[in-house]
């Protein structure tokens, strides 16, 4: 059979082979194109070693020699370029002690994690698969490549890899390896939270992201972060987490989806834990602050939610309002247009008024400031038509004589 692949890999494997030497594409790039997937790289494995590639090719870059690998530019894109490799003992239950090259592809197939992950090809051999590959990917199936217990005990970021495959691709997983994930799950521990993070991540923006209760099921779960098992407790289960879905496949929406019934602090404590990035925390708390707060379709209202999120946790809240069937979404999004075509002030800075004029009608400088500023935000929010310089002024000095004036 044979598989089509970008030229630039064609152009790699064709010099290296031409040098004398092995060379193939090799695992998720093989995986997704027999599946008629767009990879998102196209990896090389080659019997030459580091500085044999080097020499082969015009632009390189030193990847990780150590482990065998060198990047190789060609037409501004990275092609890596790693040779056959066997992985020394896993003392920490995530990276190999040591490694050693070999000469001997199927050695380099061995040590990869799952058979459709562990298959190599080139247009002169086709598919090279030695430990049914192909069978699996056609039934549908995550299966380790030899033993289980004992690949997941070398590296449990195989653990979640399993599970986050299985909601890309729509797999099952085969029943040792679903056992061994069970029975290695306290090892989740060895992995770097932001390992941990960037999987659990892949899987909510894949199609099925309600596969993330196999975390739960497996009892990977109290090895995640605070607040994750209790975020998987949801007493309508997957149809629950389907509806994750039907979000934007965002990071911030589908961990906003996944959170939805979380306090948005804790739901920012575990996040944080997970080393998400502070953009992120930051609109998922917004999201689910706006979601869960019972909104009254006034105009007010909406306009104070827009004086605190963006637009975009906007959408977000809405969207999570939307999710969960509350009828007042649309709404709310009719109000919020409306909103905006009037161009209403929603932001201090977008009042008519700013510090430097209030200092200058008299108020002084200081805690009242800022306390005068938002009184006046808040009285336009009410009331947009107040958003003028002369009246804001007025009400801004009747504030200084007295506590009703606003
Ligand atoms: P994707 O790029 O979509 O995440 P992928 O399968 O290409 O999927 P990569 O992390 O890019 O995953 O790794 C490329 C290949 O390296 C895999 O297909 C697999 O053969 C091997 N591999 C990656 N991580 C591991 C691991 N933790 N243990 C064993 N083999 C691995
Ligand atoms: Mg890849």
């Amino acid at each position: 059979m044979k598989m089509t692949m970008p030229g630039e890999v064609e152009w790699i494997i064709g010099r290296i082979r031409e040098h004398g030497y092995e060379a193939f594409a090799v695992g998720g790039c093989v995986r997704d194109t027999l599946l008629g997937r767009k990879p998102e790289d196209w990896d090389i494995t080659t019997s030459a070693r580091p500085e044999a590639v080097k020499a082969m090719f015009p632009r390189t870059v030193d990847t990780g020699l150590k482990h065998g690998t060198v990047t190789i530019i060609k037409n501004k894109k990275g092609y890596e370029v790693t040779t056959y490799r066997i992985d020394g003992e896993y003392l920490d239950g995530r990276h190999p002690d040591s490694v050693e090259f070999t000469a001997n592809l199927t050695e380099d197939l061995k040590r990869r994690d799952f058979t459709i992950n562990a298959m190599a090809y080139s247009h002169e051999t086709g598919i090279v698969d030695e430990f049914g590959g192909m069978e699996d990917l056609k039934n549908g199936v995550i299966r380790c490549v030899g033993l289980a217990k004992d690949r997941f005990s070398e590296d449990a970021l195989r653990l979640l890899r399993a599970i986050r495959f299985s909601a890309q691709l729509d797999f099952a997983i085969e029943k040792e390896t679903y056992q061994a994930i069970y029975e290695i799950a306290p090892n989740l521990l060895k992995v770097s939270r932001e390992r941990v993070q960037t999987e659990l991540t892949k899987l909510l923006l894949s199609a099925h992201p309600e596969r993330i209760l196999l975390t739960e099921e497996t009892g990977l779960s109290s090895y995640v972060a605070p607040g994750f098992p209790e975020a998987l407790k949801e007493p309508e289960g997957a149809a629950w987490y389907g509806a994750i879905a039907s979000l934007p496949a965002e990071k911030s929406m589908r961990w906003a989806g996944l959170l939805r019934h979380r306090m948005p602090k804790q739901a920012a404590e575990t996040l944080k834990a997970l080393k998400l990035d502070n953009e992120t925390i930051g609109n998922v708390q917004k999201m689910l602050e706006g979601a869960q707060m019972p909104l009254p379709l006034e105009k007010p209202e909406i306009r104070r939610m827009m004086s605190r999120l963006t637009p975009y946790q906007m959408e977000g809240a809405l969207n999570l309002k939307a999710m969960d069937g509350d009828k007042t979404a649309p709404e709310i999004r009719k109000l919020w247009n409306e909103i905006l075509e009037a161009g209403d002030c929603v932001s201090l800075k977008a009042l008519a008024v700013g510090g430097k004029d209030l200092i200058e009608a008299g108020i002084e400088r200081g805690p009242v400031l800022g306390e005068t500023l938002n009184r006046l935000l808040e009285a336009v929010l009410k009331k947009p038509e107040l958003n003028t310089r002369e009246t804001l002024l007025k009400m801004a000095g009747e504030r200084a004589e007295g506590p009703e004036a606003l």
